[in-house]
């Protein structure tokens, strides 16, 4: 018999202990700053050659790129490491999870990742640091080098649709797990929100750990206000524990 898969919903307020702020959630940096909005906006970054100089000087300039995996992305980790099948859905687009040890193809980043850029054009990859190193060298805007086209953080910028595959797996692993975990997440911005309520509706447990009221509350079976840096660890613990239970204890 398989393990119950294990779905993590994780949200900006998983990496807050990792020195990251909330830049895109409804109250985070961005959304409370028309003008930085602006730098993180597809119609304005595309067609304003100015947005993209100051664009590529954000990213710069913010340490996103050197912070560290915490306590709670760890958990994860330990929780996957003892054979608990585990998939994590994340709006960050800071790479912790992966870093933390999490294999790659467990992760999926709703947002997509501010570890790599991406051409406008040819859809070209690569790693940030080549980008921004392109910058240290003295360009302020650089093209693609395949195809010349406007080069971008592989992120989601808002004005951007989602990557619709992405999405539907999220939304078939929310149908397909035993217990939903959302963490350090408002559950305010659909569609990753609605995934809490499609798996309670299959019939998962929904745990919600985050310091603020969500509107999911009342949907979850259990809804933990404690720092997440603690509370997902033991969380992880407990339900790694149960997995290890034979199953006549159980009832
Ligand atoms: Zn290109």
């Amino acid at each position: 018999m398989t393990k119950p898969l294990v779905a993590v919903l994780s949200g900006a307020g998983i990496s807050t202990d990792s020195g990251i702020p909330d830049y895109r959630g409804p109250q985070g940096l961005w959304r409370r700053d028309p003008e930085a909005e602006k730098l993180v906006t597809y119609e304005y970054y595309m067609g304003d050659p100015e947005i993209r100089r100051r664009s590529w000087q954000m990213r710069r300039k913010n340490r996103a790129l050197s912070a560290e995996p915490n306590a709670a992305h760890r958990a994860i980790v330990d929780l996957e490491r003892s054979g608990v099948p585990v998939r994590v859905i994340t709006q960050n687009v800071d790479g912790l999870h992966q870093m933390a040890g999490l294999p790659a193809r467990k992760v999926l980043e709703l947002h997509g990742s501010a570890r790599s850029f991406v051409c406008t054009g040819c859809h070209a990859r690569g790693p940030m640091e080549e980008a921004l190193a392109r910058l240290d060298a003295g360009e302020d805007d650089p093209p693609c080098r395949e195809c010349g086209a406007i080069l971008k953080s592989a992120t989601v910028m808002f004005g951007q649709r989602l990557d619709p595959v992405v999405l539907g797996e999220a939304l078939a692993i929310a149908k397909a797990c035993q217990v939903f975990i959302a963490v350090g997440t408002s559950l305010q911005v659909q569609p990753a929100a609605g995934l809490a309520g499609v798996a309670a509706d299959h019939g998962a447990r929904l745990v919600i750990v985050n310091a603020e009221p969500t509107p999911y509350d009342e949907l979850a079976d259990e809804v933990v206000r404690e720092p997440i840096g603690t509370a997902l660890p033991r969380l992880l613990r407990e339900l790694a524990a149960a997995e290890r239970r034979p199953r006549s204890e159980e009832g």
